[in-house]
């Protein structure tokens, strides 16, 4: 049996928020990062329930059908799902093979979970928050080093085509124009595909 991992949600029939069909949000608990406008403090907080990637299976096969006939799947969010890599790739083992899977990241955490994503993740929803160390910094409470390195490791793999970036304009820490160098830095990387929109807190 593999090992369970601990869960603070599952959302269906999400359409299309994350990828191209019908998905199942599942959502990881603990988050390495520290925002200051956290959009899902519960993942800080002890998780009600654990799972293995077998008994995950078992609840969302539940839609199948919808997965198969749309090109959906599951897409893994948080929290921090790329903490939760080796159960992702237990899961796709067991998981049908139409279904395609999703991850919502923020890439901030070691650079060792990627070589088990990489094969078996089919898009990447990255949550860059911004690309100006100081400010990363200083909205996250820890250094931008983890994330320049994954989004590294995706374009040393011309893996760009097979991701979306998130970068909002963050009150009181960024502007629109930082957004736009963000935007710039990324795309010197080899990206394209920007998802630029504001964080609606106050
Ligand atoms: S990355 Fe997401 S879950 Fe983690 S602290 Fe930031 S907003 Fe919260």
């Amino acid at each position: 049996m593999n090992q369970p991992a601990p869960i603070i949600g599952i959302s269906r029939h999400r359409i299309p928020t994350d990828g191209d069909g019908v998905t199942t949000l599942v959502a990881f608990g603990r988050c390495p990062l520290h925002c200051k406008w956290c959009l899902n403090p519960q993942c800080h907080r002890k998780p009600s329930r654990s799972v293995t990637p077998e008994e995950l299976l078992d609840i969302v096969a539940v839609d199948d059908i919808y997965f198969q006939a749309t090109g959906g799947g599951i897409c893994f969010g948080g929290g921090e799902p790329a903490l939760r890599s080796r159960f992702i790739a237990q899961f796709r083992k067991i998981a049908p093979q139409p279904w395609h899977l999703y991850i919502e990241t923020s890439l901030a955490v070691a650079t060792s979970h990627m070589r088990e994503l990489l094969p078996v993740i089919d898009h990447w929803i990255i949550d860059v928050k911004d690309m100006h160390p100081a400010t990363y910094l200083g909205y996250t409470k820890r250094p931008i080093d983890a994330l320049l390195a994954n989004l590294k490791i995706l374009a040393d793999a011309g893996l760009q085509d097979r991701c979306t970036l998130r970068i909002p304009l963050i009150p009181d820490f960024n502007t629109p124009q930082m957004q736009l160098e963000s935007r710039e830095a990324l795309a010197k990387m080899g990206f394209n595909d920007f998802d630029l929109f504001n964080y609606k807190i106050k």
